[in-house]
């Protein structure tokens, strides 16, 4: 019989219903005791539905950030909140929040650090190290969630983070080696087993994703001094890998003293034969077959086509599962009621997800012929979206084909462009702009709701939207800047934006994913060959040009970007999706080219994060995403001058692939690093025109004159000033208008007195 199990359930709620708790909480407008119980009936709910599990998982419930919760469990608390007295869930938001110091009472308490969990869109709180680290366990989150599941009848499975894993996502504060605490961490995790032991967990997943990254030697020794160290241990462990292949990993996973390893077998399929070779025959081998990822229904016939022969050779040993936690996809399918119905057939959410696990387990153990009905069904589906007319288009299967390398080239080199653009554009040393968006208003946001709820016509819409651009562009006009912007007003969201205008994409109400904290995306779905039916900007774009004699910059977001931040086709690579988006926003540069605009600028804010887990495949990467934004961009005349935007990101690794995108202007996420993130464009002598942001738009802070022309004069050490531009950060849509106009008045002054000073 082979065992079925699942690592993780999405705990924000199929209606998003923590998000909303937490918020309520931290809020004041509900208790602690509220948030508890409330906590506590959601994890019930979600035990209830996976309860045909042969085993579920306890623990991957978290209130903030599972990464955090293990940290509370070790003991591995940020130094400045060592002192708090009160009640540890608080003490826990203080970490995952920070709280200011009007709010405390106190002094201000920095929130932790957050970055993506591996190549999600999940971002994690990261462990803070010393050399002084010390960890004590406190089990009684664990402990006390085992006890609920157990007493509801819940065959439990406790999941935790490895410890490799954990030393791996953390930082060490005073640059001491993080490895060095592994020998004084394993007791913790040693006596937690053992708790777990007591309390009647025969199993325990032990999640270490780590093993799908490139390890040095001393890692790769840290994996066997860890699990000899725990190998005594009462519960049997079972190992987790998911994310990608093991690769030269593979001997190590194999070979470690657990009881069980479990292989992403959507990104690993490849590896299941070298490892059944290795694998010692007392192990049992979980194998993630459902994808974890994504929201397409799994092809369950094909999937027992290469999993029955496993099977058969494994017997008991194999145990199937997704191929990670579901935190990454949405919880029900069934809410979805406008969804389209022909695309909702081909979906599966988290808990279709599961039904399919079953229906896989079922065939497995009594035949094909036991679940006839729902291979057949699944059969259909599948059959149905391979040959809709809706996926496949043949004029983009065309295009596609046709692409060539002139596709991306510009007429003339930069310096030829620059002067031309130079001569039209006439713009001072220093020129000022901004990077698109001005404050969502709550007019703006009432108008919206109004259009969605039917109480307010597309004119009027159209009107309200049109008096909040020229409101923007008067505004800009006041504060003198140079390079104006129209302002985003008529945007939801820079990518659903574009998605909800082109053919090949459907929108969900409630394929919400968990990003951070109470924090949800919910990313379009990418589901067929994409093209533009019309013009998406430019109506938009030339009203505001018409109010000003000043340039007006169009702003579209880029091909890698609408990828990355969407749920995307299974059925073919993500560069032939990347490429066809590339194709359909090239139409709306040279529209906008047409129209009269001389100044395009193309957000590429997630280029980085779509970069893979191994760096031996980042080129491949790199190469087509790079190749598509050139695509993008580069079908317009020398004078017409391209920006492009990116934030939190850093250079180093891919400076080369930076300045291969030949931008004429890109625009950076740099006031934080103090300039320092130039550096590395000054040592790769990057030769086109660059806006470091001057100041960080997520704070309310006001920047000074004085702030700004130090960080710029920063700059100009590395940059020669004929090549810098000055601006914030990132888009200012998050702000407030009182907030925005003193801090661009000061950075306006600011050019001046550089100016001034050249
Ligand atoms: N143009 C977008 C804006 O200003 C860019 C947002 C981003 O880079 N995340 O809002
Ligand atoms: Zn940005």
């Amino acid at each position: 019989m082979v065992t079925t199990h699942n690592f993780g359930f999405p705990r924000i709620g199929a209606k998003r219903e923590l998000k909303f708790a937490l918020e309520s909480y931290w809020k004041g407008q509900s208790s602690r005791d509220d948030l508890k119980v409330f906590g506590a009936q959601l994890r019930q709910r979600h035990w209830q539905n996976q309860s045909h599990l042969d085993l579920v998982p306890v623990g991957d419930f978290a209130f903030y950030d599972q990464v955090l919760d293990m940290s509370f469990t070790l003991g591995n608390l940020p130094e400045r909140v060592h002192g708090y007295s009160g009640d540890q869930l608080d003490n826990y938001f203080r970490v995952a929040r920070g709280r200011s110091a009007a709010t405390a009472g106190g002094s201000d308490v920095a929130a932790g650090e957050m970055t993506k969990w591996f190549d999600t869109n999940y971002h994690y709180i990261v462990p803070e190290f010393t050399a002084a680290t010390e960890f004590k366990l406190d089990a009684s989150r664990l402990l006390e969630q085992l006890a609920e599941a157990t007493a509801q009848g819940v065959n439990t499975k406790p999941v935790i983070i490895g410890p490799v894993t954990y030393l791996w996502l953390g930082k060490a504060k005073d640059d001491s080696s993080k490895l060095a605490l592994l020998e004084r961490l394993l007791p913790a995790y040693a006596e937690l087993l053992e708790k777990l032991a007591v309390q009647g967990a025969e199993w325990v997943q032990i999640d270490e994703p780590v093993l799908v990254t490139e390890l040095d030697a001393d890692w790769q020794h840290a994996f066997n001094f860890a699990y000899h160290h725990l190998k005594s241990s009462r519960v049997k462990l079972l190992l987790a890998t998911y994310f990608g292949t093991l690769q030269e990993n593979l001997h190590l996973a194999c070979n470690l003293p657990v009881a069980g390893l479990h292989l992403d077998a959507i990104n690993a399929r490849d590896e299941i034969q070298p490892l059944l070779n290795l694998l010692p025959s007392h192990k049992v081998l979980s194998l993630g077959v459902i994808n974890g990822r994504n929201i397409w229904k799994t092809d369950l016939n094909a999937t027992l086509d290469w999993l029955e022969p496993f099977a058969a050779r494994l017997g008991e040993r194999l145990w199937i599962a997704p191929s990670c936690s579901l935190l990454h996809v949405p919880v029900d399918l069934a809410s979805e009621q406008k969804l389209d119905v022909e695309i909702k057939s081909w979906l599966a959410y988290a808990l279709q997800k599961l039904d399919e696990l079953k229906t896989l387990a079922t065939a497995l153990n009594n035949g094909r012929a036991a679940v006839a009905t729902e291979l057949a069904a699944n059969q259909t589906a599948i059959a149905a979206r391979r040959t809709s007319p809706r996926v496949t288009n043949p004029a983009v299967r065309a295009a596609i084909a046709n692409i060539n390398p002139a596709l991306g080239q510009r007429k003339g080199p930069y310096p030829v462009r620059a002067r031309k653009q130079a001569a039209l554009l006439n713009l001072p040393l220093y020129p000022t702009t901004t990077i698109g968006s001005f404050p969502q208003t709550a007019e703006i946001r009432q108008a919206r709701s109004q259009l969605k709820a039917g109480e307010l016509n597309e004119a009027g819409y159209k009107a309200a939207m049109r008096a909040e651009i020229e409101r923007s562009v008067r505004e800009q006009e006041a504060l003198g800047l140079d390079v104006l912007v129209h302002g985003e007003a008529e945007r939801n969201d820079m990518v659903e934006y574009f998605g909800e205008q082109l053919d090949g994409y459907a929108f969900s109400q409630f394929g919400w994913v968990q990003s951070y904290g109470s924090r949800c995306v919910k990313p379009p779905i990418l589901f067929g060959d994409i093209s533009r039916p019309k013009a998406m900007t430019v109506d938009w774009i030339k009203y505001a040009q018409s109010l000003t004699s000043k340039p007006m910059k169009g702003m579209l977001t880029g091909p890698v970007t609408i990828l990355n931040w969407s749920f995307v086709r299974d059925d073919q690579p993500r560069s032939v999706s990347c490429y066809q988006l590339a194709l359909a926003i090239r139409e709306e540069v040279q529209d906008l080219e047409k129209a009269g605009i001389r100044v395009i600028q193309i957000d590429e804010a997630a280029l980085r994060e779509g970069l893979p887990l191994r760096k031996f495949q980042w080129k491949q990467y790199l190469d087509w995403a790079v190749e598509s934004f050139r695509i993008t961009a580069n079908g317009v005349a020398d004078e017409t001058q391209i920006h492009t935007h990116m934030c939190y990101s850093e250079f180093n690794d891919i400076i080369a692939s930076i300045a291969d995108m030949d931008a004429d202007v890109i625009t950076i996420e740099t006031s934080r690093s103090d300039m320092e993130l130039l550096d590395v464009f000054d040592d790769f002598k990057y030769p086109n025109e660059i806006g470091p942001g001057v100041y960080d738009i997520h704070s309310p802070n006001i920047p000074t004159q004085e702030h700004i022309v130090r960080l710029m004069k920063k700059a100009a050490e590395r940059i020669p000033a004929e090549r810098l531009w000055v601006n914030p950060d990132c888009g200012l849509k998050t702000r407030q208008w009182t907030e925005v106009i003193p801090a661009l008045q000061n950075m306006v002054a600011a050019a001046k007195t550089l100016r001034g000073a050249a």
